[in-house]
């Protein structure tokens, strides 16, 4: 954990290859987090899967599913799992905290020697499990699931990949391309991810931004098996812009080179302005003076709009609230996970 140790030249925390002679690693134990909101029609069938999977390779595992305040039969049926599989264990949230907190949850009380975080509508296969482990065993830290193609309608594929490039342009970690959530990571990375104090959670941002062994593995994103897509717009827009105001400063350098741009456009229009005074008489018009007031005074309302996004993202941090209230914690061995025991909030 010294810093130097997969990172890429020049300070980005990329995704270096594995030493030379990577160690084999051998799990004795691995975590998987599933978060849930209004998806009882996909609790019996996630669990089918996932545990054909692991006891078919034999992997010992613990499965940790946190309901995020569904408002359907979701909690019973994870409550029903839980009673029926000891394996499983379940938060439940006191309402809707979203996706991420939900994966920070997890992440709070999975344990084992590597964690695999994934989203309860079978989009991502747990088939693919013990691909990722194969990966962690060759060495690598955290292996990202990369979609190969997605099946969503064009106008969101196009936003997606718009997203993650420039994300990847003005944010400094490399974040792999059309990676979601769907991850494995190595203990020590999630027991770093644990100790981050920030409440704004873009754990796919998060995971690239420690660094150490990262690779990806490309897979076939499924369609949602059943439900409707939680991720409207709205959501999809505020995740976006978390992504990009948590990893990049560049937003608020925008206004030092718009203001440079305009301060010389200003400039070329005075000259220009002056010599047609003085060479033609004919003075400046209205209409040029309202349509530069007008650009330069948008363009400073939606600079402030971008400081306000900072400063308004420093605000929910100072305030220093739980990330999270559990409501219920079931399934937990008792005296274990003393932080579920006493329930309620729960800081970083
Ligand atoms: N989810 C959640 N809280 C929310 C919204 C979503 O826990 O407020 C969960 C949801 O149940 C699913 C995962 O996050 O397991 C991804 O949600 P969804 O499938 O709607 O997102 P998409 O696949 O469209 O990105
Ligand atoms: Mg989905």
């Amino acid at each position: 954990m010294t810093g130097t140790e997969g990172s890429s030249p020049g300070g980005r925390p990329g995704r270096a290859r594995p030493a030379a002679a990577p160690r084999r690693r051998l799990v004795s134990h691995l975590s998987v987090v599933v978060p849930f909101y209004n998806e009882e029609d996909n609790v019996p069938e996630l669990h089918r899967r996932l545990t054909g999977v692991l006891n078919g390779r034999g992997i010992p595992h613990v499965l940790y599913f946190v309901n995020d305040g569904s408002r359907d039969g979701t909690l019973e049926r994870l409550r029903a799992l839980a009673s029926s599989d000891r394996r499983v264990r379940v938060l439940s949230f006191s309402r809707n905290f979203g996706h991420q907190m939900s994966i920070s949850a997890g992440l709070a009380h999975a344990d084992g020697d590597a964690v695999v975080v994934m989203d309860a509508d079978l989009q991502d296969p747990p088939e693919l499990i013990p691909d990722l482990l194969e990966r962690w065993a060759e060495g690598y830290d955290v292996v990202c699931a990369v979609r190969r193609k997605r099946k969503e309608g064009p106008l969101k594929r196009a936003a997606y990949a718009l997203f993650y490039r420039v994300l990847r342009r003005i944010s400094n970690v490399e974040m792999p391309l059309d990676s979601g959530d769907f991850s494995l990571l190595d203990a020590r990375v999630v027991g770093l991810l644990r100790a981050f104090p920030e409440r704004n959670r873009f754990v796919r941002g998060l995971r690239s931004w420690v660094g150490f062994r990262q690779t990806e593995l490309a897979y076939e994103r499924m369609p949602r098996r059943a439900g409707e897509p939680k991720y409207r717009v709205r959501h999809l827009l505020k995740l976006a812009l978390d992504g990009f105001f948590a990893f990049s400063t560049v937003p608020l350098q925008l206004s030092t080179w718009l203001g440079f741009l305009a301060a010389g456009l200003g400039f070329l229009y005075l000259v220009y302005a002056l010599a047609s005074r003085f060479l033609y008489q004919n003075p400046a018009g209205w209409t040029s003076l309202a349509a530069i007031i007008l650009f330069l005074g948008g363009t400073q309302l939606i600079l402030l709009g971008v400081l306000g996004e900072y400063v308004g993202r420093i605000y929910e941090e100072v305030k220093q609230r739980p990330l999270y209230i559990v409501d219920e914690a079931i399934g937990f061995p008792e005296g274990e996970h003393g932080a579920v025991a006493r329930l309620g909030g729960e800081g970083p």
